[in-house]
């Protein structure tokens, strides 16, 4: 069987983690989370990063750091996962979900200003199989209407808009580094910091809501309970997974473009003759290769080929159901039909991506797609 996902080791891991043993130090904010940090801030000219246990934890680090209370509303697309949203909800949002763009899957900007009330105080774009959103405009957008953007960058890492890292072009961003993702620590994620004004008190959230940080800084003379927080600090041991990989991301990121492009040139002539569209990358964007993904012309098309690719051994996935849709909130959505995502929800299809992938797997699966267009 050709997986979906196959987690990707560089050798490095266990190397680092013997050393975060040897060390005695096990708990987080040691030297591997330092040099994490250091890469990162380095490499993407971020001006502050939080490692984190999950991006999903750094979102509900963004939801508490933006004072997001019962009653405010925040603007998410529904083709999301759902950390993206349970974050603000966590804290008593009502999400405004907005329709998507059906060629790259990320959400509609047209569709954004009419969506802003009294109520509104942040917009969440997410860049879809790490593509960007059209930033310019949505920055432009919470610019005039005095809203905060926070960045879903999951699956952004390594790629840029108009030449600026993504996590960097909004006032707080949030990254995975998921087994899923490109680079990975098992479980594990970040918090980009933009807005300055954030930095100390995303320090305080992300330990219990302590000064701690500032203490080992020897900024305060003790340490206390400041403000709410939670515990979202990865241990070394997760650091030291991180750094193995980040110190291999060129080569990580180099193989993984090759699969996609290879993926893109074999299939290109069923686009041509309408089985299938491929993913677009704007003019603004650069491609990660997070994702290899195709959209089909409906649903029973989807499922056919799902079966006829397990039937050869390869596991293609659809991905996510509308939010809006979901057993927890369509009750609570405000009705608008949001035909776009839904289209994703039962069309979009993503084939097996992975450093490890071999280019005869790719040059099979390609086949075996064609041979479904045109010889079944
Ligand atoms: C993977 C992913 C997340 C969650 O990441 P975790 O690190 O597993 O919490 C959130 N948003 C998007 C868009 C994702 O792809």
């Amino acid at each position: 069987m050709i997986p979906f996902n196959k987690p990707h080791l560089t050798g490095k891991e266990t190397d680092y983690i013997k050393e975060v043993f040897a060390s005695g130090k096990i708990s987080g904010d040691g030297n591997f989370t330092k040099r994490c940090h250091q890469f990162l801030q380095q490499k993407y000219n971020f001006k502050k990063v939080l490692l984190t246990t999950s991006c999903t934890d750094a979102l509900e680090a963004c939801a508490i750091l933006l004072d997001i209370k019962e009653g405010d509303e925040v603007i998410v697309p529904s083709y999301t996962f759902v950390s993206t949203v349970n974050a603000f909800v966590l804290r008593g949002a009502k999400i405004i979900f907005a329709d998507s763009n059906p060629d790259t899957a990320n959400i509609d900007v047209s569709k954004i200003e009419s969506l802003i009330t009294s109520r509104t105080k942040a917009i969440v774009p997410v860049h879809y199989a790490g593509v960007a959103c059209d930033m310019d405009s949505i920055n432009a957008i919470a610019a005039k209407h005095n809203l905060y953007v926070v960045e879903d960058s999951a699956q952004a890492i390594d790629s840029f808009y108009k030449g600026k890292p993504l996590g960097s072009l909004g006032h707080l961003s949030a990254f995975s580094f998921h087994d899923t993702k490109n680079i990975i620590s098992g479980e594990g994620g970040m918090l980009v910091i933009n807005d300055e004004h954030f930095e100390k008190r995303a320090e305080i959230i992300r330990e219990k809501g302590t000064n701690r940080s500032a203490f080992f800084r020897g900024e305060v003379d003790k340490y206390g309970w400041v403000d709410v927080g939670s515990s979202f600090l990865p241990s070394e041991v997760t650091a030291a997974m991180l750094l193995a990989q980040l110190e291999s991301i060129d080569k990580i990121q180099t193989r993984r473009k090759e699969i996609w492009n290879r993926y893109y040139s074999l299939l290109k002539s069923l686009e041509e003759k309408e089985f299938l569209k491929l993913p677009v990358i704007p003019d603004y964007a650069t491609n990660n290769a997070h994702m290899f993904f195709i959209v089909l012309n409906n649903l029973e098309t989807r499922s056919k080929l799902i079966d006829h690719l397990k039937r050869n051994n390869i596991s293609a996935v659809f991905h996510y159901i509308s939010l809006h849709a979901s057993a927890y909130y369509v009750s609570k959505h405000d009705g608008r039909a949001l035909p776009v995502s839904d289209m994703l929800t039962n069309q979009l299809l993503r084939l097996p991506m992975f450093y490890d992938l071999k280019n005869d797997e790719v040059d099979f699966i390609c086949q075996k797609i064609t041979d479904f267009f045109t010889t079944l």
